[in-house]
């Protein structure tokens, strides 16, 4: 793949046959994927292709493989010139997210207590690929509301406070959600998971503010030097998985009555107004509410836990999505136009003065949340105006070693010793799912932000370090 150096923070994938835009990667020399080891490059070009692409396909500093589309891709299409939605362009955990809360507390006032949060913490976050959740659903109508409702119809259920609601992104839920588009294999495999962690790289983070670049906006964030955070990844569990397995094959199916054609199997996609394109928009806007809701009631989990151990509350700095197709209006070239803008393993990153910001955050931009990993540190990061990418940035550090390579690589060690060694408490991980997440196993989070700040899609605002884990 020939890549055109425009800045040090900037590549370029010039347009071939049957690419319809360049191809951007913003990234450092050095963060360049190993072309032998992973293709996200050629993903990068592949996505180029898909019709109504505008702009340029986008890969941000923490790219790497993934299904179709690259982790890490962002991508937008012209809805009314035929611009179509790909499930691969979301992935398979739909609105996987972050969500970051603040305790009123420093890290030396917790120390004592750490051992038994900690011991809290895990017992209160289901975790791993087992059937446990903070929330027992029994019926169908029960599920669609929150299908429906997402973050909103929790609280309303009496799992949080409406401050969480004006703190997540789209004030906790999407409008145009359509669970009559979810198949019933997908509603058996999430029912009961409403309130669960997952498994391997979803986690449940205690972390203090060790570092911050902007008083002023980590103070309207509500961040200060030395507070003790906790941040909660996870996504939408076996409901968003089976939802992006139907609507794959659906597409697949129907593409070439469209005259769509890809050069991968897994950019399946459909028109954005098509029938098909119309349901699966609907069916993933369920999954993203569903996905709001279990970071809330894994909030309200975790809150009820600090309550008891410490005293203090944990409020909702920001909750927002990394896998995720949204409908915005973008200027393009000159003229505003409606576009569906894939974001897959990268997150919306709204600059200063944005109208979708709520009133206490308008000015200084939106909260946008970096897990790098459980050994180094995370970053909280604001967005900027004019940036490239339809205003979007990483989402984490991204992987450099498949969960084998890292798992080949910690033998004959002991990851949790090795954590432990580090003052990070572990609790609830398998021997083999922290072998699969070991910082090693990812980028340099450090290298990867100051990338994104570099090629201008985000600013640094405050700099988090774990001091214990839970983990999927
Ligand atoms: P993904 O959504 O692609 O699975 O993961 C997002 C990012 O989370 C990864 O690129 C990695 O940088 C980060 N990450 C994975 N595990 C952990 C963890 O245990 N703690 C923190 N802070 N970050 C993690
Ligand atoms: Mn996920
Ligand atoms: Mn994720």
């Amino acid at each position: 793949m020939e890549l055109v150096e425009e800045s040090p923070y900037r590549f370029r994938i010039d347009r071939h046959d049957p690419m319809r835009v360049p191809g951007v990667v913003f990234a450092s020399r050095s963060l360049l994927p190993d072309a032998g080891a992973d293709k996200s490059l050629d993903q990068v070009a592949n996505v180029a292709t898909l019709p109504g692409i505008v702009g340029a396909s986008y890969a941000m500093p923490d790219v790497h493989w993934g299904y179709g589309f690259p982790i890490g891709g962002v991508a937008a299409t012209d809805i009314e010139e035929g611009g179509v939605v790909s499930p691969g362009g979301v992935g398979f955990d739909i609105s996987c997210g972050v969500r970051l809360l603040a305790a009123d507390l420093d890290r030396a006032g917790l120390r004592p207590r750490l051992d038994a949060l900690m011991d809290g913490l895990g017992e209160a976050t289901p975790r791993g690929m087992g059937k446990g959740a903070v929330w027992h659903l029994t019926d169908r109508a029960e599920l669609d509301a929150v299908l429906r409702g997402g973050s909103r119809y929790a609280v309303e259920r009496g799992f949080g406070v409406q401050h969480d609601l004006d703190r997540c992104e789209d004030y906790g839920a999407v409008d145009d959600a359509n669970p009559a588009q979810v198949s019933e294999r997908a509603v058996e495999r999430g029912a009961r998971q409403v309130g669960s962690l997952g498994s391997g790289n979803h986690f449940l983070e205690v972390q203090v503010v060790e570092d911050v670049y902007d008083e002023a906006v980590a103070s309207a964030f509500g961040l200060r030097a030395g507070q003790v955070c906790v941040m909660i990844h996870c996504g939408s569990r076996g409901l968003g998985h089976q939802i992006c397995t139907d609507y794959v094959h659906e597409m697949e199916k129907v593409m070439r009555g469209y005259g769509i054609h890809v050069p991968d199997r897994q950019l399946a996609c459909a028109p954005v107004s098509s029938h098909e394109g119309r349901a699966y928009l609907g069916a993933m806007a369920a999954a993203a509410n569903y996905a709001r809701a279990n970071r809330q009631l894994l909030h309200h989990a975790a809150r009820q836990v600090f309550h008891r151990v410490t005293g203090s509350d944990l409020d909702l700095v920001y909750d927002i999505s990394h896998n995720l197709a949204k409908i915005e209006t973008h200027q393009v070239d000159v003229a505003p136009r409606r576009l569906c803008v894939h974001r897959k393993g990268a997150t919306r990153a709204l600059p200063p003065g944005h109208a979708d910001l709520p009133d206490d955050l308008r000015r200084v931009g939106q909260p946008v949340l970096i897990p790098g990993s459980m050994g180094t540190g995370s970053y909280v990061l604001t967005g900027v105006p004019g940036a490239p990418a339809w205003a979007s940035t990483c989402h984490g550090a991204g992987r450099v070693q498949s969960r084998k390579q890292a798992t080949k690589a910690v033998r004959g060690h002991d990851p949790r010793r090795e954590l432990e060694a580090q003052d990070i408490a572990v609790r609830g991980a398998s021997r083999r799912g922290l072998a699969e997440e070991m910082p090693a196993a990812y980028k340099d989070i450090t290298a990867v932000v100051a990338a994104a700040e570099g090629a201008g899609l985000c600013r640094r605002v405050a700099r988090l370090v774990p001091i214990g884990v839970v983990k999927g």
